[in-house]
């Protein structure tokens, strides 16, 4: 055989281990047999004063109300998880992870990710990926009027969310929602708004049974926003008033976890 041919071979070998290992670790997390495992590595967004001391005062505790927000939802679906997720707060780094491509092209995008996941392999300072471990990176900004964050991410591939977050301890619950929809996108929850941040109809509103134009008194969480009494596109105080809705579910899991582990059939 050629050096050629083996190089291709060889190459061939490594991505067949990718797909495998990505498609085993979705597997795990979302079968919801053991509690969720997140790990959260702080990094200073912007190099303030501020950043510095919200990632030298947060704990492990400060997320959670996210777990709080998985046991009851998941609860709502069937599953009975507690806890439902294991935060482990992680050293800070003083490393950003690659920026993704502005204008959104399809190749760069590709490109971009595998050099996220060669990044998040890199940190983690071990030989093998943490399968299974879902790696929450997120960069504490000081909070500047009329300046908005940077769009977080959460990706399948790889377990990964970057996000973007306010070094502000009274914006905790709000970090929180943030965060929480991320680490739906990386079990495989899809985005529910549309243009202007309007939730979607029916799978982006919390009581579906409401008409589309029904103001709602919670959010469902990959929309991030409901429409309040005053006929406004506001964000939800806290995950308190978050829910997942039957397409979020669905999505994540919950409803097959449900069916395997009770024999239901509904
Ligand atoms: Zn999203």
């Amino acid at each position: 055989m050629s050096f050629r041919r083996l190089r291709i071979l060889l190459l061939l070998g490594v991505l067949a281990a990718a797909a495998g290992l990505t498609w085993l670790e979705q597997t795990m997390v979302r079968a919801w047999q053991t509690p969720l495992d997140v790990a959260v590595v702080p990094i200073s967004g912007d190099g303030s004063p501020e950043a510095a001391q919200m990632i030298r005062a947060l704990q492990a505790s400060d997320f959670d109300d996210i777990n709080a927000f998985l046991e009851r939802e998941s609860a709502r679906y069937g599953v009975k998880l507690s806890p439902a997720m294991q935060v482990s707060l992680l050293p800070a780094l003083d490393e950003m992870p690659p920026v993704p491509p502005r204008d959104g092209s399809v190749l760069k995008t590709v490109f971009w990710s595998m050099q996220l996941r060669w990044w998040v392999y890199q940190q983690s300072g071990a030989l093998l990926p943490q399968l299974g471990t879902v790696k929450l990176f997120v960069l504490y900004h000081a909070p500047q009027d009329g300046v908005a964050l940077e769009h977080s991410l959460g990706l399948q591939k790889g377990l990964i969310g970057v996000v973007h977050a306010f070094a502000d301890p009274s914006q905790t619950q709000q970090n929180n929602i943030v965060i929480a929809h991320e680490l739906l996108h990386t079990l495989g929850a899809t985005d529910k708004y549309g243009a202007g941040g309007r939730p979607t109809y029916p799978e982006g509103v919390a009581d579906s049974s409401r008409p589309p134009d029904a103001p709602q008194h919670a959010a469902e969480i990959m929309a991030g926003r409901y429409v309040n009494a005053a006929g406004r596109v506001v964000m939800p105080a806290s995950l308190e008033q978050c829910v997942i809705g039957a397409k979020t579910a669905h999505e994540i899991n919950f409803d097959a976890g449900f069916q395997r582990r009770f024999g239901s059939s509904s």
